[in-house]
């Protein structure tokens, strides 16, 4: 028989998986002796089966339920469901990973029209026997019966306004026991059944509701954003009341160990007297301050204040604790880690170490690597955060906040700016002509398009705030208006949304900068960089991105796109011939023209890079991005190369393809026109020379990427165009600079078959977009329309572009580094999809034994704190 039930005393912090956090600490406080109110929990695993038995508790739970209760009956001295002396218990969620706020807690269980008249009658204070049962039949009506918050608050509403009060402690007894009897009997009007006065078939009823909480929407719209898999499961604790609504010498509090917002070493609480846990958080009045509670409590406040050394010191972590003051007596209900701000994070990180209270690994291990994004990017002032009113969410696709005025169009965000004006570019989806008002614009926010969506990528490299796929978003683009959260938006009309969480809010909010000119954040990245093993570069494609990369740390260049750099200016008309080309000399011609321009680019890379590894890829986007749209410019180009309009339409229609993102694209590029590849090469090694020269105290190794390899032979053929071209260059200027050809391995026939593409690449980084797309056969643009309804089926927990598919798509990649290295011992391995700077996935390629990360240059201090954490935990 398995135990699925655990008392308070068998239990200790290490057993989190098992009892779930808040679990795992009420046993780790009654260990250490602290006053915890007793009880047990019931286990993650009793959770799992729940769900397995089709969302039904089995009887040999049930009954370990029931024995636990005798057991806590014994060790409380009280009786459940007596008259005399009877047992109350509250019964909180708490999963493994701390979730505030997500799944449901009741207080005052095991009350019923008996046993509340028995206390109201011999404790000699009704209002508080009154105020339990009321309380208690609201949360229950709620949590299990989900019969909703709003009939009973309307209710208690009607009741102040009545008796002409403001405050719920302004009811009395008999205004309490009036409520609770309308709660009652709305209760029976909702449901058609009595409400439940049986103890113990409360009890059951509530663990089933917590567990059923477990899949609530918020709760699995969390775990989505905080890596929490759905597979862990909440405990369910069950514990022995005790009362902060006794009256004057009661209270429910909170208290933090240091501020949670500065990291500022200073004993922070908060009590509000004469009321349960939840009227803390509901804010229904203002609570007692840290001053206040040190003059009016003092021999509460200076308990609290050692049980909070006592706990941040066990801990060796900044502590967030619940607490209950009944008559005049202090009980811990709660203690965790508590959230904080990155800020704060690590300012307890490093103050902790100067304590001597933790080392350093543990100062790098305790910082949340998302969290930094906060500090790279503006970010929503908190309190305003929440009053404002929420019309949407998309995806999170470029962390930032941007709070301005809508604009439809790439052309008036770039004009609103230039006159001072902050806007926010509102758009269907981006496309690469729309570059030049991204940057103008405080954030974008598009209707379609996912995690690796040309508006994400593009945001993200730019360390501009996007919110992409919105798919709520009802756009009127020719009148350009849209609707959303019930609201029609014009142009002018003013939104916000934060890139980190997704949320679109109505109206003005007001942006904190962020900042990373912070000892504190110097201090940790240099501890970072010493564990860290694997490399960090960066997804660059102009010398501002990687100056702003190599400012953050990054160690040389992993994804260089040449196409990007088209996107600039009027370059794109080069571009634009190249592509509207019958021949090869016509081609030719239009190469000439990009040469100068690519070389220019790539010799601003290499000295911006000062010497470090730079890994440019070769054209790799289907044509059709390029292709002229608009009469006029297809008019333009037609001028360009003395041809008509026809003719160049011809062209056009020529390229059409109905699959772009499989079609004639990456390497089958140079392979229909070698011309590409040689000029390109050119570009590059020109480029590399000219650096080098002006600068022999660096070592300049160019390394070339060939895009899309599906196969050795096609990897062969561009390399030995590469090779033959980059030589005769090399011999021309008398060099004998080294340099490198590898190839993206994107296409999991390249995985398949690394072993033979090892023979000609000398070196394999994962293009984990590209593959992914190509592993799980959806496009990566289109998967946002359905990949929602994977998550309500719990197909897909996470959107496998933002969070590598460590099963599917990992093992492909494991596969690859297995064979490519028994060809070639040395083959050096990096990743430089978007997964290069998601913390879990950087984890999961320090296992595969990557060199290296890239990822864009915002992402480059997350990757560096990731990948020592993944360092820390691998040699553990
Ligand atoms: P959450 O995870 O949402 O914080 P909790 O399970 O911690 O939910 O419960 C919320 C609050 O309810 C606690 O902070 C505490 O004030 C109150 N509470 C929970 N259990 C008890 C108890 N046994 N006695 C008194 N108050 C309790
Ligand atoms: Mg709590
Ligand atoms: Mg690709």
């Amino acid at each position: 028989m398995s135990k699925w039930v655990y008392l308070f005393t068998e239990g200790n912090a290490n057993m989190r998986e098992l009892l779930g956090g808040k679990g795992a600490n009420l046993a780790e406080m009654t260990n250490l002796g602290l006053p915890v109110p007793q009880g047990f929990t019931i286990t993650t695993e009793a959770c799992t089966q729940y769900y397995e038995d089709g969302k039904q508790i089995n009887d040999e739970i049930i009954g370990q339920i029931k024995d636990y209760m005798k057991k806590l009956e014994e060790i409380t001295g009280k009786k459940f469901g007596d008259k005399e002396n009877p047992l109350l218990v509250s019964v909180r969620s708490g999963a493994r990973a701390s979730m505030p706020g997500m799944m449901d807690t009741i207080l005052n269980l095991g009350l019923n029209e008996d046993v509340v008249e028995a206390i109201a009658a011999k404790s000699g204070n009704p209002r508080w026997a009154w105020d339990c049962y009321r309380r208690f039949i609201q949360m229950f009506s709620d949590v299990v019966m989900e019969v909703g918050k709003k009939y009973f608050e309307t209710l208690i509403d009607k009741m102040k306004a009545d008796r002409g009060v403001k405050q719920d402690v302004d009811l009395n007894a008999d205004d309490l026991k009036e409520l609770a009897n309308q709660f009652k009997a709305e209760y029976k009007k909702q449901l058609g059944q009595d409400f439940p006065e049986d103890p113990e078939t409360q009890l059951i009823e509530a663990v089933k509701a917590v567990f059923r909480s477990w899949d609530n929407p918020r709760a699995n719209v969390y775990r989505r954003d905080n890596d929490i898999p759905y597979s862990w499961g909440t405990a369910v604790n069950v514990q022995e009341m005790v009362f902060g609504n006794m009256g004057e010498s009661s209270g429910s509090g909170v208290a933090f160990t240091r501020d949670p917002a500065t990291g500022e070493n200073k004993f922070y609480a908060e009590v509000l007297m004469n009321a349960q846990g939840e009227d803390v958080v509901a804010g229904v009045r203002t609570p007692m301050k840290i001053d206040a509670i040190k003059e009016k409590l003092p021999k509460i406040y200076d308990q609290l204040l050692s049980i909070a050394n006592t706990l941040e010191d066990h801990y060796r972590d900044m502590q967030d604790m619940e607490f209950t003051i009944e008559e005049g007596k202090l009980f811990m209900l709660q203690t965790r880690n508590g959230k904080r701000t990155a800020k704060a994070a690590l300012k307890i990180a490093n103050d902790l170490v100067k304590e001597g209270k933790i080392d350093k690994k543990k100062a790098v291990l305790d910082v949340e690597p998302r969290n930094l994004d906060t500090l790279l990017h503006g970010s929503f002032v908190k309190s305003e955060l929440d009053k404002a009113e929420l019309i949407g969410k998309g995806l999170p696709a470029a962390p930032g906040a941007a709070s301005g005025k809508i604009v439809f169009t790439a052309e008036d965000a770039k004009e609103a700016a230039a006159d001072g004006e902050k806007v926010v570019l509102v758009r269907l989806e981006t496309s690469p002509e729309d570059i030049e008002g991204m940057k103008a614009a405080q954030g974008i926010l598009t209707a379609r398009g996912g995690m690796t969506s040309h508006a994400a990528v593009v945001a993200r490299g730019m360390g501009s705030c996007c919110v992409a796929g919105c798919s709520a978003i009802e756009m009127d683009e020719a009148n350009r208006t849209f609707k959303l959260g019930g609201h029609t938006y014009s142009e002018g009309d003013v939104i916000s949304f934060d890139g980190s969480t997704g949320n679109i809010y109505d109206g003005p909010l007001d942006v904190q900068e962020g900042s990373i000119d912070d000892e504190d954040f110097a201090t940790i990245m240099e501890w970072a960089d010493e564990f860290r093993t694997m490399q960090v570069r960066t997804n660059a494609d102009t010398p501002e991105d990687a100056a702003k990369a190599v400012e953050l740390g990054a160690e040389g260049i992993g994804l260089c796109r040449t196409e990007h750099m088209f996107f600039q200016g009027d370059r794109i008309d080069a571009f634009r011939e190249m592509i509207c080309s019958d021949t090869v000399e016509e081609r030719e011609e239009a190469l000439d023209k990009i040469l100068p321009l690519q070389q220019g680019d790539f010799e601003k890379l290499f000295e911006t890079l000062a010497g470090r590894p730079v890994t440019i890829r070769f054209l790799d986007p289907p044509l059709h991005e390029f292709v002229p749209t608009t009469e006029e410019e297809i008019q333009k180009v037609a001028d360009a190369k003395g041809k008509t309009v026809e003719q160049i339409k011809a062209i056009i229609s020529s390229l059409h393809e109905f699959n772009p993102m499989m079609g004639h694209r990456g390497c089958r590029l140079t392979v229909t026109y070698p011309e590409i590849g040689v000029m390109q090469t050119k570009a590059v090694i020109r480029a590399a020379l000219n650096v080098q020269k002006a600068h022999p105290e660096w070592t300049i190794v160019p390394e070339i990427m060939i895009p899309l390899v599906g196969e050795v032979k096609e990897m062969k053929f561009v390399k030995d165009i590469v090779v033959k071209t980059a030589d005769a260059e090399l011999k021309a200027a008398g060099s004998d600079m080294q340099y490198k050809v590898g190839t993206m391995i994107e296409i999991p026939r390249a995985c398949l078959t690394a072993d033979e593409i090892a023979k000609e690449a000398e070196f394999f980084c994962f293009g984990t977009n590209d593959l992914t797309q190509m592993t799980f056969g959806f496009s990566r643009d289109d998967a946002g329309k359905f990949l929602s309804s994977y998550y309500d089926h719990k197909i897909y927990e996470n959107d496998p572009f933002s969070r590598l598919d460590q099963d599917g798509v990992g093992q492909l990649m494991k596969m690859a580094v297995k064979k490519g290295k028994e060809t070639r011992a040395d083959l050096h391995c990096g990743i430089c999809g978007e997964h290069g700077g998601d913390p879990t996935s950087v984890e999961f390629c320090n296992s595969l034994g990557l060199d290296y990360v890239s990822c864009s240059p915002f992402r480059v201090p997350i990757a560096r704190l990731a990948a020592a954490q993944a360092a820390i935990k691998q040699n553990a």
